[in-house]
């Protein structure tokens, strides 16, 4: 059972913390990363603005030169002279093609943003073509334009107009140095100075590289991918998105990437987090916002635009945060294992002192199982004598419960009156820090009474005093005992009279008393006669019950008192107080005649046998100025000496 609160404590102690830590970090992190996500909108958005201001201004810039191309007065002036060719002069005019042609090849060729420039009269034929190499490409028919959208288109608009292709929509793909590349076709109609229509220009932008420029552009970021779609979902970039399955140019992004074309068509501009990428994008209309500076219109296709430029970025994960933030991941360890480390210590800890408190349990009930049930009685007094506590023995004592005596009894209401001035002497000062001691009586419910030995001293706490207290001993069975021990020190153990010593004691006391008092006091010696007959005959313990038998008869004999005692073998005497010598001797006449004819049964194995005594006696009387009783002993041991001599069974007194 210890074990497994052990366990559960160590549980805890790791979960708890654990669960402290994360609660507090969490957040932390949590701003951590916002903080982090933020920075990556700013980032993407910086990005974008990057990217869209590159796409303009490389777009705007071709723009500008498609017009400035088809405002030049050369130009204007050749194409003029195709319809008046009679009216002037052939030389001229075929120089100023020469001229014009070299200068368009040169400008063309120098700028790899274009792939080729193409001047096409009224009818769609084409008049002018730089550079002039570039003769093959996938066109049908490379000379008459006259059904293509950029001529048709541009053969309608109003000075300073522009048409623009989709990006390489149809056939607009041309053969560049070695590689198919898409194109975006540019056109602008020609008019001379008269306002007469003379023609079209059209400028091929390289696809390829005015992405690539953007790319380049937006790729400040290594994570960083750019992304251009037209309003049909179609991929306008030359390299895919891996991940997005986006190959190449015209790619079907709007299926190959449906999440991110969800994503993008629900708004014009925004952000959005898709396959654990953010993505950020914006509408791109290049006929209507990037055109501010030139005065005519952009016309174009209405269903492939506006385009939708983008960029998206990986999302930072919680591991890539911890991986980048190893400060982080540390700080986060050491809270961690710092807080595992006290939760050990603490479930150790309490568990020791879970044990010491049952330890101290235990001890605490064994004490108070000793103060209860010692063989003495304990007892605390306050100030006023009332009993505090007491323990049960001392209860038991007395007979009464703990809610009858504590708090409710004065203690030296419990002892004797008898008792009670020696009990109030010997603790008169215990308070005073003097201990006390006394032999007194207790009073029992039942009206008895238990004599004890009681210690007190006072208790102090602080240098105040608390209360007293005080041992109780039961005084009883050491009463009891010496009680016995006295009787036993003056009787004899075989007949139970008293034996020579209390003889001589008592003989000093009734001595002096009859000094005192003037009276006479006399000693009778007796001697059971041929007693050794008894003892051959019937054996030894007959003998003795003859003698216990012989003690009964002669003490009914006396009065209160005189004193029987057994002096030695088959010999006893009688201290008679207050008792003149012929007084003693008619006492002494009567004992011998009573023995004499007193049977004594003599029980024997089966049988039981009636046996006679006779005792002889010698009577004296003691005198009060004779030290000790040896002299009147002496005396009556001559009378009975006498009364052997005379033939026994017969009283002899001696007067001395
Ligand atoms: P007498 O006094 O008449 O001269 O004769 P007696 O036989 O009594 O002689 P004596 O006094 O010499 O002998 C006493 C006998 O008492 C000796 C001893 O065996 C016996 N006796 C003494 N003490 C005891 C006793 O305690 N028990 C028993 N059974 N016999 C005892
Ligand atoms: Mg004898
Ligand atoms: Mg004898």
């Amino acid at each position: 059972m210890p074990l497994r609160r052990l366990l559960t404590r160590l549980l805890l102690a790791i979960c708890i913390p654990l669960i402290l830590v994360s609660t507090t970090l969490l957040p932390v992190l949590h701003v951590h990363m916002e903080s982090r996500l933020d920075s990556l909108r700013a980032e993407a958005k910086i990005l974008l603005n990057v990217g869209q201001e590159t796409l303009t201004r490389d777009i705007n810039e071709s723009l500008t030169y498609a017009l400035a191309i088809a405002e030049m007065p050369e130009l204007r002036r050749y194409l003029a002279s195709q319809d008046r060719a009679a009216l002037i002069d052939q030389h001229n005019s075929l120089s100023d093609l020469s001229q014009l042609s070299t200068f368009l090849n040169t400008l063309i060729s120098h700028n790899p943003r274009y792939t080729k420039l193409v001047l096409i009269d009224n009818q769609g034929s084409e008049v002018l073509r730089a550079p002039k190499s570039n003769e093959t490409g996938p066109r049908v028919n490379g000379t008459h334009h006259a059904y293509t959208d950029y001529f048709q288109e541009a053969a309608s608009l109003l000075p300073r107009d522009l048409y623009i292709s989709p990006p390489g929509r149809n056939l607009q793909f041309e053969l560049f140095g070695n590689e198919v590349i898409p194109v975006v076709n540019v056109s602008t109609p020609i008019f001379d100075a008269t306002g007469a229509r003379r023609g079209v220009v059209l400028l091929s932008l390289n696809w390829s590289y005015l992405t690539s420029a953007l790319r380049q552009a937006m790729l400040l970021e290594q994570s960083a991918n750019t992304l251009l779609i037209d309003a049909q979902g179609r991929w306008l970039l030359d390299e895919g998105i891996p991940p997005l399955n986006t190959t190449s140019f015209g790619s079907d992004f709007a299926t190959l990437a449906p999440d991110y074309w969800q994503a993008m068509q629900q708004r014009n501009a925004g952000h959005a987090t898709v396959d654990n990428h953010l993505l950020r994008f914006q509408t791109e209309d290049i006929r209507t916002q990037r055109y501010r500076s030139l005065s005519g219109s952009i016309f174009s296709e209405n269903a492939y635009y506006p385009w939708k430029l983008g960029v998206s970025l990986p999302r930072p994960t919680w591991r890539s945060l911890i991986e980048e933030e190893t400060t982080v991941l540390w700080f986060l360890l050491l809270t961690y294992g710092v807080a595992v480390a006290f939760g050990i210590f603490w479930a150790f800890s309490s568990q020791r002192q879970r044990e010491l408190r049952q330890a101290a349990q235990r001890h605490a009930h064994e004490v108070s199982d000793l103060y209860e049930n010692a063989p003495c009685g304990y007892h605390s007094l306050d100030t006023t004598g009332r009993v505090i506590k007491m323990n049960r023995t001392e209860l038991t004592w007395l007979g009464y419960s703990d809610e009858e005596v504590i708090g409710h009894v004065t203690y030296r209401e419990l002892i004797t009156p008898e008792t009670r001035d020696h009990f109030d002497k010997a603790f008169e000062n215990v308070k005073n820090n003097q201990p006390g001691s006394a032999e007194c009586s207790l009073l029992t419910r039942n009206g008895e009474q238990r004599h004890v030995m009681i210690k007190a001293s006072a208790f102090y706490r602080d240098g105040q005093f608390v209360h007293t207290r005080a041992t109780v001993f039961d005084l009883t069975e050491r009463k009891q005992l010496e009680e016995k021990l006295r009787a036993q020190a003056m009787t004899d153990p075989l007949t139970g009279v008293f034996n020579r010593r209390y003889l001589q004691t008592q003989a000093t006391t009734e001595m002096s008393r009859a000094r005192r008092e003037n009276n006479p006091i006399a000693l009778i010696a007796i001697d059971i006669d041929h007693f050794k007959h008894i003892n051959d005959e019937y054996g030894h313990d007959v003998g003795d019950d003859v003698l216990t038998s012989f003690t009964k008869i002669v003490a009914d004999l006396l009065r209160q008192e005189d004193l029987l005692c057994r002096v030695g073998g088959e010999e006893f005497a009688i201290l008679l107080p207050n008792t003149s010598l012929s007084h003693a001797e008619q006492v002494a006449e009567r004992i011998r005649s009573t023995v004499a004819a007193t049977p004594i049964n003599a029980s024997e194995e089966r049988s039981e046998k009636m046996l006679w005594l006779t005792v002889s006696l010698g009577v004296t009387a003691i005198l009060t100025n004779e030290k000790g009783l040896k002299p009147a002993l002496k005396r009556a041991d001559i009378g009975l000496y006498q009364a052997k001599e005379n033939g026994r069974n017969q009283v002899v007194v001696n007067a001395g």
